[in-house]
């Protein structure tokens, strides 16, 4: 056992009562009557990192405060950037809490408290691990450097702007994140992929003004008929998007991954119970774990036109619109499909309508190569900490952050999941796994061991 392992080991309780000190505080970012607790928490990390001899920063924003530290760099060694947050989601509805949200509470081996898992106690596996390396009389073998904010409940508003201006001091060759899940109890998992997205809403408008259906129906286009049709156009009868060219740059999925996203416990009767429907549907020719992590999607996200109210008006109604997104799959570009979904949209304009397309958002999707290094470097430590290699995974949403430090950091993003689906995240009871946290600080020990055999 080495010395840092025995340190992990024998500051098990120590570990757990700092970790309940930290949730103590309510930092909750959302909410300005806790403004002076965000900068308690923010200065508690700051006492954190200084108690462990790294070089510690409180950058003011116009929100939050963000905390930096680093430890001293290791030439010839890859530098590693830990990013988390130390604030929290509100604790309402405080009548649903066993116990209250910010006085911890133990029970069958979990923490319950608002911020234990998202983000304080994933967090502070981290900082546990450096914590382990040093104190235990090691020389900690690579720059380790934090970056924590306090904003990220709230859009995470200035951390794109910070990390843009601070690329020198942010420098790294991999980012680890822990603020997400494993894929099962006992199954810790290694998500590598995340889906983009290009978000947009269609406004068609028709006549001056509502008609009457029976004098005026059959005889102008109807902006809502008009609207159905258009949007059903977007897919065929198998779930393939018809806007031409929109899967010329997605990249095909290859045989290994496939047969990784087979292998998982992925049950789709226990998926469909669930949800309470009794049947699934999607692009033909992939499985339901492809369909929502890999393969590029469409919905509808509302829709609006005609009479809502009750009973029945017979409206021919002047204006239909709807919000609609994609989700992109990596190497996708929104600009791009922006577009030909223009073009494609404007060729089936009926007469008498007008359309205007406004483009919400979009980020592209982003992937680490299975191959990398780094991926690697985290399973290692992941089968240590955990007794167990970590399958691999997608994700179908978007975590901006992740396209932040990808683009502007050039930095392969590791998204390290120590928690679990059921915790609770953002709800009442939100709880984290002691048995985790302390598996959790053990893998991050050994990924700083297996980061450090990699060159620079
Ligand atoms: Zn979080």
């Amino acid at each position: 056992m080495t010395a840092f392992d025995a340190y992990i080991e024998s500051h098990r309780q120590a570990f757990v009562d700092d970790l309940a000190d930290l949730l103590r505080i309510p930092s909750v970012s959302a909410d300005l009557r806790h403004a002076g607790d965000i900068r308690r928490a923010a200065e508690w990390m700051v006492s954190r990192f200084k108690q462990l001899g790294l070089t510690t920063e409180l950058f003011e924003t116009a929100g939050h405060p963000l905390v930096v530290a680093e430890s001293p760099p290791v030439p010839g060694k890859p530098d590693a950037l830990v990013y988390g947050h130390y604030d929290v989601q509100p604790a309402d509805p405080l009548g649903e809490w066993t116990t209250p949200p910010f006085e911890p509470s133990i029970r069958h081996g979990n923490i319950y408290a608002r911020g234990a898992t998202d983000d304080k106690g994933q967090l502070l596996t981290h900082v546990k691990s450096v914590e382990a390396w040093l104190k235990s009389g090691e020389k900690l073998p690579l720059q380790v450097k934090f970056l924590i904010e306090g904003e990220e409940e709230v859009g995470s508003v200035h951390l794109e702007s910070f990390v843009a201006e601070h690329r020198e001091r942010l420098a790294c060759d991999c980012v680890v994140i822990s603020d997400c899940c494993q894929f099962a109890p006992g199954v810790p998992a290694i998500t590598y992929g995340l889906r983009g997205i290009a978000y947009y809403e269609l406004k068609l408008s028709g006549p001056r003004q509502d008609l009457h259906s029976g004098s005026f129906g059959g005889g102008v286009t109807n902006p809502a008929g008009a609207l159905v049709s258009m949007l059903a156009a977007l897919k065929d009868a198998n779930g393939r998007i018809q806007v031409p060219g929109f899967y010329d740059d997605v990249v095909p999925l290859t045989d290994t991954e496939r047969q990784q996203f087979r292998d998982l416990p992925f049950d789709e009767a226990d998926f469909m119970r669930q949800l309470a429907v009794d049947g699934t549907w999607g692009e033909a020719g992939h499985s339901n774990l492809e369909r929502r992590w890999v393969r590029p999607t469409c919905d509808i996200n509302g829709l609006t036109s005609g009479y809502q109210g009750e009973g029945a008006k017979t409206v021919l109604p002047a204006r239909a619109s709807a919000k609609f997104s994609f989700r992109l799959v990596p190497n996708q570009d929104p600009a791009k499909i922006s577009l030909a979904l223009q073009t494609f949209l404007e060729a089936r304009v009926p007469p008498g309508i007008r359309m205007e397309l406004v483009d919400h958002h979009g980020a592209p999707g982003v992937v680490v190569p299975l191959d990398s290094p780094y991926i690697r470097a985290a399973a290692a430590a992941i089968e240590t900490g955990f007794g167990r290699p970590p399958v691999y995974i997608r994700e179908g949403g978007s975590i901006p952050i992740v396209n932040t430090f990808a683009r502007e950091l050039g930095a392969d993003v590791l998204l390290l999941g120590w928690g679990q689906n059921d915790d609770n995240t953002h709800s009442p009871n939100e709880k984290f796994s002691l048995a985790d946290y302390q598996r959790g600080i053990r893998a991050s020990a050994h990924l700083w061991q297996e980061l450090a055999k990699l060159p620079a």
